[in-house]
């Protein structure tokens, strides 16, 4: 799926009043962006929601970000494939992480390479 049916595939859900009041609540409670500093006008989803609505709306799973920010940090982990956050342990918490991965890297790279 590409970037612009992904997008409008979801974009309904972002349009309801639920998602706008949790989003304008999200900003009056943490009004700064979490990479930044500056007032945030973008409210992101931490973990990609992919439609569940669990996700989606679950207040511990917003940060608060600027549009440049938002647009940074979703390319580069749209780029990467995987967050690089760690869980209680210090291990990286996705399981998309090279470090859960094992050796599906290199099956990988012999394949695109082979
Ligand atoms: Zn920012």
């Amino acid at each position: 799926m590409n970037r612009s049916a992904h997008a409008k595939q979801y974009r309904k859900l972002y349009q309801t009043k639920r998602w706008k009041a949790l989003r304008r609540d999200h900003l009056n409670k943490n009004p700064y962006c979490v990479m930044c500093g500056k007032i945030a006008n973008t409210v992101d989803h931490i973990h990609p929601h992919k439609g569940d609505l669990t996700k989606f709306h679950d207040p511990r799973n917003l940060q608060s970000l600027t549009k440049d920010c938002h647009d940074t940090h979703k390319q580069r982990l749209e780029s990467r494939g995987y967050h690089g956050d760690v869980d209680e342990s210090g291990w990286p918490s996705d399981v998309k992480h090279p470090a859960n991965l094992g050796n599906q890297i290199d099956d990988r790279t012999k394949t695109s390479t082979g």
